[in-house]
């Protein structure tokens, strides 16, 4: 007896933007592995009868490590049950989805992904950035924030990165934003380039701050900047609608 797992996409908070294949397969659950980004709003209608595991807070305040929240996924369906592993925005773009389905499959467990509207196009969007435009972006780049770039091992390229003409969005940049400025300025991005971070998209308390290259960072000191939060670096920034605005 052996059960199924589904992989499956948020998007970026709220019922609206949940896709129909979404919410099917979260209601058929028998169990549901989250975290928090996909918001209350979200989280507040898994089925009840189902075991919900917050992968940030098993038994307690334990944060699962990525190994054991693979681990009970594969032991869940083993057992027989319906999982659903739930992820914020699409589960491909840097949510390790793509690491958990090869466990499964490893393990014979063939897996449903179900996309979600990623937070990376989603959330610059909903406060009027678009992140291509035919006069500011004809391509965009996403890129995890989430590695230190004065580290020698970094995966990314940011003498490649400045000189792109197009958008920059970065997911998980919050911390390293000074590093990230600092690293595009040394190679040349030029420092009068508008910078968006949108903190919390599509959320009841939504903030976005504007500034250059040159000033954003400490525009995000000043304001208290903390994640989760969407930066966004290219001309396409003119076009924010100022709406959120506030705070
Ligand atoms: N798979 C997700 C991204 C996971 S990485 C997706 O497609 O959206 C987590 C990062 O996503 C956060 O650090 C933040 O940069 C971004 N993020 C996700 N939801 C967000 C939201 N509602 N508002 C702002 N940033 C968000």
């Amino acid at each position: 007896m052996i059960g199924k797992a589904y992989l499956v996409g948020s998007g970026p908070g709220g019922l609206g933007l949940l896709t129909l294949r979404a919410r099917e397969v979260i209601d058929s659950a028998d169990v549901v592995l989250y975290d928090q980004l996909p918001g209350e709003e979200i989280l507040s209608t898994l089925p009840r009868d189902a075991e919900l595991i917050d992968c940030g807070k098993y038994g307690g305040n334990h944060t699962l490590k990525q190994h054991e929240i693979e681990a009970l996924m594969v032991e869940r369906v083993k057992a027989g049950k319906v999982v659903v592993r739930l992820k914020g925005g699409d589960p491909f773009l840097f949510g390790r989805g793509g690491e958990e389905i090869e466990v499964l499959r490893e393990h014979g467990i063939s897996v449903e992904v179900v996309p979600g509207v990623t937070s990376a196009i989603a959330v610059p969007e909903m406060v009027g950035i678009p992140v291509t435009h035919r006069r500011y972006a004809s391509e965009v780049t996403f890129i995890t924030g989430h590695e230190d770039p004065t580290k020698p091992e970094s995966a990314l390229d940011w003498e490649v990165l400045s000189r792109l003409k197009g958008t920059l969005v970065i997911l998980m940049g919050v911390k390293n934003l000074p590093a990230i400025a600092a690293a595009l300025a040394a190679h040349g991005k030029d420092p009068a380039t508008p910078v968006a971070i949108i903190e919390r998209g599509l959320r009841p308390d939504q903030r976005v701050t504007v500034g250059t290259l040159a000033d954003i960072v400490e525009a995000a000191r000043a304001r208290g900047v903390r994640p989760p939060a969407v930066i966004v670096i290219g001309g396409v920034v003119n076009l924010y609608d100022g709406e959120g605005l506030s705070g």
